[in-house]
């Protein structure tokens, strides 16, 4: 393994710049059903664009000022604009929110607010008696995590305290790179070697608590904290969130397209180039300039055409590298050909949900296949085997 290619610290790369305000954002919504603005709506900063019923998915809101020009199940685009100034004898219009005090709530309250506030507390709430702050970049290449932690500091610390607020958990760690001098009030600090894949949950897991198993055990990722950091400084809804493009790192409305943040960095994109939402080892690629990033959208890249072969749907030859590489000591080679064919039942018996999703199978793959998304897909499909198993189960029972 070449170490400089896995390492994951970049050293303090800068306060994070604002981009430009993009022409136009599309809000990704994830079965948010209820919408509160329609087609020509006048939106601005903070505004309630739609919510969701699970009271703990978090709402979402526009991040500019402008008008809506689409609403469909999937986003809300919203075209940015100037207001209209208010007709002689209207009332002026609102340029902004009011910030809710959360100091004060607690329970079933403050989760309301947050959620109100657009912030999704699924992940804060898991039964635990172990919170670890996973504080490494995640990926190689990315590049905001040190940068975070000096720069954004105090909206890392409300974020912290927020999170101890939420847990049940007893006592919290959070894992920082050897070498790191960053210190948390009310937290043990835990160093992990900063190559890849080290920075995955169930590794920090296993270095910080010498056991292969997250019962008990609750991590959260530094980037997720900002953004509930974000909420918990202000009172404001979360309306940006930090993104890497290609290691610069920038705060953005969320719904910004992929290629506004490309364009603002000064990016091309040319044929066959392709683009990456997430890091080099784990991102999705998208073949749409115009989606929009969501809450969670951590960085973008491009892998431009020609440096790497095209992974495609190559036979394996059984050279073993996969398997050699993996950190969760399964058979990438065999479960992705079980995938293949639809053989989920041995997709089990080789523990395909063991996997981490690292992506050091396909980064190693000689004959390129397209191993963590072959395990992707097993995995989604044995997933909604499960559950119209339990759907009919219940038919039945009723
Ligand atoms: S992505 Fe591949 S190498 Fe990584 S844990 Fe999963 S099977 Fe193993
Ligand atoms: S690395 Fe690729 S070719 Fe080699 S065994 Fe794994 S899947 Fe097969």
């Amino acid at each position: 393994m070449n170490k400089n290619t896995f390492i994951l610290t970049h050293g303090d790369t800068g306060a994070f710049e604002t981009g430009s305000v993009p022409f136009e954002v599309r809000i990704p919504l994830n079965g948010h059903g209820k919408k509160s603005v329609k087609k020509k709506t006048e939106v601005y900063p903070g505004l309630l664009v739609a919510d969701h019923e699970n009271a703990n998915i978090g709402d979402m809101h526009s991040g500019i000022t402008g008008i809506v020009t689409a609403v469909t199940d999937t986003h809300i685009i919203i075209k940015a604009q100037e207001l209209a100034a208010p007709a002689e004898g209207e009332e002026p219009k609102p340029e902004g929110v009011e910030p809710v005090a959360l100091a004060s709530l607690e329970g079933e309250q403050l989760q309301a607010a947050l959620k109100g506030l657009g912030v999704d507390i699924r992940p804060f709430l898991k039964r635990c008696e172990l919170l670890i702050v996973n504080a490494l970049n995640p990926e190689p290449g990315i590049t905001y995590a040190e940068s975070m932690l000096v720069h954004a500091k105090s909206t890392i610390n409300a974020g912290l305290d927020m999170l101890k607020r939420l847990s049940p958990a007893s006592k919290a760690v959070v894992a920082l790179p050897t070498g790191s001098t960053a210190a948390f009030d009310g937290a043990d600090i835990a160093f992990i070697n900063p190559q890849y894949p080290n920075s995955l949950d169930e590794l920090v897991v296993a270095s910080i608590t010498g056991k292969e198993s997250m019962r008990g055990i609750n991590v959260v990722d530094l980037h997720a904290l900002y953004n509930l950091g974000a909420v918990a400084e202000s009172g404001m809804p979360l309306t940006h969130t930090v993104v890497c493009v290609e290691g610069k790192n920038v705060v953005a409305p969320i719904g910004t397209p992929v290629g506004a943040l490309l364009e603002d960095a000064s990016i091309e994109v040319a044929d066959g180039d392709t683009v990456l939402l997430g890091g080099p080892m784990r991102g999705e690629a998208t073949g749409n300039l115009s989606t929009g990033i969501g809450k969670n959208t951590n960085a973008v890249f491009v892998v431009p055409a020609g440096t790497t072969t095209p992974v495609s749907d190559y036979a394996c030859f059984s050279c073993g590298a996969c398997i050699q590489h993996c950190p969760s000591r399964i058979q990438p080679n065999m479960i992705s050909r079980y995938v293949e064919f639809n053989e989920l039942d041995f997709c089990r018996q080789e523990n395909i949900n063991a996997c981490m999703e690292c992506g050091l199978c396909t980064y190693y793959c000689p004959a390129r296949r397209p191993m963590l998304q072959l395990i992707r897909l097993g995995k989604h499909k044995i997933t909604l085997e499960e559950t119209q198993v339990t759907a009919c189960a219940l038919q039945v029972e009723e």
